[in-house]
C-alpha cells in the first residue's frame, strides 16, 4: 500500500465537482441559485450548444466586492453560513460554498461584478488554475460564464449527451427555479449550434402571482384551468394548483414540487398526489400539480444531497396526509366528485345519458361529442374509422402484415348479422363478445388505441403513411416552452405525418396529420405528441424512439373513448380489427384490453360441474 497523503485541493475540489456538476443542468441549478441569493430584480440566462459551450446567467442583485471574488472561486468558502448550527436554518438556497470552486475546476470560470456605488472587477478560473483580479467595467450585480463545461475532463465529457438532450435538461432547470420565484423576472436564450441564430426561449417579467408565473411558462390555457389548493394543519402548509382530471399527462413532467422556493423531488408527496388522482385518472397517465410548502425551518433538512436536489421531513406521514387531503377536499367541493363514483353505479344514478361519468371524459370531449351524437362519430367522412381499409402496400415484417384486408373479405368472415349477435356495446364503453371457451370484456378506448398506434407504426415502416392535409389549417396556441420543442422536433412530426409551422408569436398552424388521426382537434393532439416528445427527449430518445412516441401520443388521442356510443358495425369493426394486432391484449400503456371469463368458470360459479 502507498503512503497516505492529503489530497490536493484541486483533486479535492474535482471529486466534488462529480457529485455538485453532472451536465450544463446542474451549472444552471447553481448559478440560478447564487443569483437568486444576491437579492436580484431580474435574471438572464443564455446557453449555446445545449449548455455545453456555454452557461451565462447574469443578475443585477448585491454583486461580490473585488477583494472578495478570489474567495467565491474557493471551496468550501461562503458568505451565507457561519457556524454549525446555521446549518438548521437555512434561508438560502446556497451554503455550501462548493459550486463556484467545482465548477472551475471543470470548466472555464469567468465572473464579472459589481457593487453598487463600487469599482467592478473580473476573475477567471480556467481548470482549476485561478487567474488574477482585474478591474471590469460590469453593471450592478454578477455575471458569470461557464465555457466548455469539461472541456479538460474528456472521461466527463464523454458523459454528455447530445446538445438536444442536455438542452432540455437545462432549461428544465431553469423552468423549475423560475416556477419557485415568481417575483422576479427572467429570461432564456438558445443558440442551439454554432450556425443557427439565439432564440429567445423565455421571457418572463415579474408575476403577481404564482398562477400568472405558471402562464408565462406554460400557457393561458393551461393556468386558467388548474384548481387552486389551500390547506394547514397547523404547522405545515401546502399553497398551489393541480390540473383538472381530464387535464392528465402522459408523463410526470408538470408536478412541481417547493419548500422556500427550493424545488425539490419527494416520491412519497407525489405519491400522495396520484392517490388523491386515484380513480380520476387512467393508469400510465399522470397528474398536473404545482404545490409549495410552508414549514418551521427545523422541520425540514435541506443539508442531505450534494446537489440539493431533496431535502428531508422531519414529519414526512404528516406532508403526505396534508396533500391527500387537501386534494380530495378539493376535488370535492369542485364538483370532481362525480368522477369518484364508478362508472357501473354512475350510470344508475344518472338519468342523461351524456353526463360526464368516465374518467377520461373532459368537456371539450364533451361538447365534441355531444355535436356528433345525431350522426355518430364515425360517419363524417374525414373521420378514418378502424373499419377503414389497410394501406395498399400491406407491411412485410410484422404480423398485421399477414392478413391485408383481402385476406379478411375473402377468408370466411362471419356474416355481419351472425357477428353481431356476439358483440355488444355496453355503458358505451365496453364490448362483450362471445370467445371460443368463454367471453370476453374489451374496453373500447384501450383496444383501439392500440389498433390505431399498430396500423400508424406498420405504415410510417413501409413509408405508406396517409397523410390528410388540412383544407383549413389549425391554429394552436402554444406556450414558448413548447414552441421550442416543435422547432425541435419538426423531423420526428413529419415522419409521422404530423406538419405543424410556425405562425408567428405563440401560434403554430397544423397542415396536415395522418388520416388515421381522424377528427381528433389538432390542439389536442400537438398537445400531447408535445409532453412525450419532451419527456422522451430528456431522456435521451432517438430518432426512432421520437417517431414512435408521437405515433403512442396520435394513437391516444385520436382513439375512440370511453362514452363514444358506437353503431353495430363499428362495434363489428372493432372486435374484428382485434385479430389484425399483435398482443392485442394489452394497450401501448400495458393496460389491459380486455378480460377474459372462462366458460369453465362461469359453469363452475352456477354450480354446472
Ligand atoms: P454557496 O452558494 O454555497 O455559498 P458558491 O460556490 O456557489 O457557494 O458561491 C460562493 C460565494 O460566492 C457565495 O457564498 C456568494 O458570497 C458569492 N457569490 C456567488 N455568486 C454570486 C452572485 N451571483 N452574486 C453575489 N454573490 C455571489
Ligand atoms: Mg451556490
Amino acid at each position: 500500500m502507498p503512503r497516505i497523503e492529503k489530497l490536493s485541493q484541486s483533486v479535492v475540489n474535482r471529486i466534488a465537482a462529480g457529485e455538485v456538476v453532472e451536465r450544463p443542468a446542474s451549472v444552471v441549478k447553481e448559478l440560478l441559485e447564487n443569483a437568486l441569493d444576491a437579492g436580484p430584480s431580474r435574471i438572464d440566462v443564455e446557453l449555446e450548444q445545449g449548455g455545453v459551450a456555454l452557461v451565462r446567467v447574469v443578475d443585477d442583485g448585491c454583486g461580490i466586492p473585488p477583494e472578495e471574488l478570489p474567495l467565491a472561486v474557493a471551496a468550501h468558502a461562503t458568505s451565507k453560513l457561519r457556524t454549525a448550527d446555521d446549518l438548521d436554518r437555512i434561508g438560502t438556497l446556497g451554503f455550501r460554498g462548493e459550486a463556484l470552486a467545482s465548477i472551475g475546476e471543470v470548466a472555464r470560470l469567468t465572473i464579472r461584478s459589481r457593487q453598487a456605488g463600487e469599482a467592478g472587477a473580473a476573475i477567471t478560473v480556467d481548470g482549476g488554475r485561478v487567474g488574477e483580479v482585474m478591474p471590469d467595467g460590469c453593471a450592478v450585480g454578477t455575471a458569470v460564464e461557464v465555457r466548455q463545461l469539461f472541456g479538460n475532463v474528456p472521461a466527463r465529457r464523454a458523459f454528455l449527451r447530445a446538445p438536444q438532450t442536455e438542452w432540455s435538461h437545462a432549461s428544465e432547470a431553469f423552468v423549475r427555479t423560475a416556477l419557485g420565484h415568481p417575483g422576479i423576472a427572467f429570461t432564456l436564450a438558445h443558440q442551439p449550434s454554432a450556425a443557427a441564430r439565439p432564440r429567445r426561449v423565455h421571457d418572463l417579467p415579474t408575476a403577481a402571482s404564482w398562477r400568472e408565473r405558471i402562464a408565462g411558462l406554460f400557457g393561458h390555457d393551461l393556468a386558467d384551468s388548474l384548481l387552486e389548493i389551500e390547506a394547514d394543519d397547523g404547522e405545515i402548509g401546502v399553497t398551489g394548483y393541480v390540473g383538472r382530471p381530464e387535464h392528465d399527462m402522459a408523463s410526470g413532467r408538470l408536478q412541481h414540487l417547493f419548500v422556500a422556493g427550493r424545488p425539490f423531488r419527494d416520491r412519497s408527496i407525489l405519491h400522495a398526489v396520484q392517490e388523491a388522482y386515484r380513480g380520476l385518472l387512467l393508469s400510465g397517465r399522470q397528474p398536473i400539480a404545482f404545490l409549495r410548502f410552508d414549514l418551521p425551518p427545523d422541520a425540514v433538512d435541506v443539508n442531505v444531497h450534494p446537489a440539493k436536489m431533496e431535502v428531508r421531513f422531519r414529519e414526512p406521514a404528516r406532508l403526505y396526509r396534508l396533500v391527500l387531503a387537501a386534494l380530495r377536499t378539493r376535488f370535492l367541493t369542485d364538483g370532481t366528485t362525480t368522477r369518484l363514483v364508478p362508472p357501473a353505479a354512475a350510470s344508475h344514478m344518472s338519468a342523461a345519458p351524456t353526463t360526464p361519468m368516465f374518467p377520461e371524459w373532459s368537456p371539450a370531449r364533451e361538447s365534441q361529442v355531444a355535436d356528433h351524437r345525431p350522426d355518430r362519430p364515425f360517419a363524417q367522412p374525414e373521420r378514418l374509422a378502424f373499419s377503414d381499409p389497410w394501406p395498399a402496400v400491406a407491411p412485410a415484417a410484422t404480423a398485421v402484415a399477414e392478413r391485408p384486408a383481402a385476406w379478411e373479405r375473402d377468408h370466411a368472415e362471419p356474416p355481419m348479422a351472425a357477428s353481431a349477435a356476439r358483440a355488444v356495446q355496453m355503458h358505451d364503453r365496453y364490448i362483450v363478445v362471445e370467445s371460443d371457451d368463454g367471453i370476453e370484456v374489451i374496453d373500447q378506448h384501450a383496444l383501439h388505441e392500440r389498433v390505431l398506434y399498430e396500423r400508424l407504426k406498420a405504415s410510417v415502416a413501409t413509408g405508406g403513411l396517409e397523410v390528410q392535409p388540412l383544407l383549413v389549417p389549425e391554429r394552436v396556441d402554444l406556450p414558448p416552452a413548447e414552441l421550442e420543442l416543435v422547432q425541435e422536433h419538426a423531423a420526428a412530426l413529419e415522419r409521422a405525418g404530423m406538419r405543424v409551422e410556425p405562425f408567428g408569436g405563440a401560434t403554430v398552424i397544423v397542415t396536415s396529420k395522418p388520416a388515421l388521426a381522424g377528427d381528433a382537434p389538432a390542439r389536442e393532439l400537438v398537445r400531447e405528441v408535445l409532453d412525450r416528445l419532451a419527456a422522451a427527449a430528456a431522456a435521451g430518445g432517438t430518432p426512432g424512439l421520437l417517431v414512435d412516441e408521437v405515433l403512442h401520443g396520435l394513437a391516444c388521442k385520436a382513439a375512440i373513448k370511453a362514452g363514444d356510443r358506437l353503431s353495430q358495425a363499428e362495434v363489428d369493426a372493432l372486435v374484428r380489427d382485434r385479430r389484425l394486432v399483435p398482443e392485442a391484449h394489452h394497450c401501448p400503456h400495458g393496460r389491459p384490453t380486455s378480460l377474459t371469463l372462462s366458460r369453465r368458470d362461469l359453469d363452475r360459479q352456477f354450480r354446472r360441474t
